[in-house]
């Protein structure tokens, strides 16, 4: 009897114990202790792609930058003046849909027969609520239809003619597709469907993805991110890319991580790739750079996933990383550290 009582004594031991040592889960990335959160930080990209410096003339570079830098100046002069993030985000991408050079909005790539079919997506790390159209081609703003479908309905994600009428409903500017379309784009796309019946006539503006994002850490500690696209040059009409579905083009989510997405779709979509940054942190415990850089430089490349990133994490860290030649992108936090750039070095 005695003996019974100490082995069972003994089991109940060792069963306290495993609970107190056993795994926790994943521990929180390590902060150094010098490291300062920055009050907020904006990141934006406006695509990657095949951009060289022997490719591009010294104009084409300054006009890309300088539309990058209106935007991020813009999205900082709100948040110094305390703007919540998800405004940020959708102003800031407003402003390159309406840049023609961006491949967003107003400058679009067009899909085989012609036309601009935009894609949008857009989440609220604080809420965890998202907003997403996909193939709509009369909303001036495609990232305010996503913003609208977040805010005014149940739904997360809506298409074609249906988003277009809930959109117009809820007061969005509607225009013609041919708004969107601009002549450059029209040449782009003779080009694409020459390669494809023919030899290629290389050049980097039709190997270059210019969806436009952005992510946010605003000064309440809020992260949002978007991205608005539209879509990939000669596309079949109907496709849609990782833009608009959450997790794959566009997450956030407080506790972790903001991400915007862009590069060949169809490989962000199959992987994944923007929750997969967020995972990778969560799940294991690691930092937003190494998450990062293990999907974009690491699983998608070997499988030939062109292609990058733009995210930022709890604590005002960003991570920029591309497969690509280049990636059109930039950044800036409250101390007023800043960045744009377009090429690896
Ligand atoms: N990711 C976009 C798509 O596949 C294209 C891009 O990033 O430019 O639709």
């Amino acid at each position: 009897m005695l003996l019974r009582t100490i082995v069972l004594l003994n089991g109940l031991l060792l069963l306290l114990l495993g609970a107190c040592t056993a795994p926790k889960g994943p521990a929180a990335p390590q902060i150094p202790d010098t490291y300062v959160r920055p009050r907020y930080v904006l990141a934006i990209h406006g695509g990657a792609g095949a951009m060289r410096r022997e490719l591009m003339s010294a104009e084409q570079e300054a006009r890309y930058k300088a539309g990058l830098e209106a935007a991020l100046m813009h999205g900082d002069s709100m948040l110094q003046a305390g703007a919540a993030a998800l405004d940020v985000v959708e102003a800031v991408i407003r402003m390159l849909e309406d840049d023609t050079l961006f491949n967003a909005g107003r400058g679009a790539v067009l899909t085989s027969e012609g036309r601009a079919e935009l894609d949008a997506s857009i989440m609220d790390g604080a809420r965890g609520s998202a907003g997403a159209v996909a193939g709509i081609t009369t909303i001036r703003h495609p990232i305010s239809a996503a913003r609208k479908v977040m805010d005014a309905s149940q739904h997360v994600m809506m298409t074609g003619r249906g988003a277009e009428t809930f959109a117009e409903n809820h007061g969005l500017e509607t225009v013609d597709n041919r708004f969107f379309i601009i002549p450059s784009r029209e040449a782009q796309l003779r080009k694409a469907k020459e390669q494809a019946s023919g030899p290629a006539p290389g050049g980097w503006e039709g190997r270059k993805f210019g969806t436009v994002g952005a992510v946010v850490l605003d000064a309440a500690g809020n992260l949002a991110a978007g991205t608005s696209t539209g879509g990939m040059t000669n596309k079949r009409f109907g496709r849609v890319g990782d833009a608009p579905i959450i997790g794959a083009g566009t997450y956030a989510d407080n506790a972790v991580c903001a991400v915007s997405c862009t590069g060949h779709g169809e490989y962000f979509i199959r992987n994944v790739v923007a929750y997969d940054v967020a995972a990778r942190m969560r799940y294991g415990g690691e930092s937003l750079g190494a998450a990062a850089d293990s999907i974009i430089y690491g699983k998608l490349k070997r499988i030939g996933g062109e292609g990058g990133l733009i995210a930022v994490d709890r604590m005002g860290r960003i991570a920029m990383p591309f497969n690509s030649d280049g990636m059109f992108r930039a950044s800036i936090t409250a101390e007023g550290r800043k960045e744009v750039a377009i090429y690896r070095d």
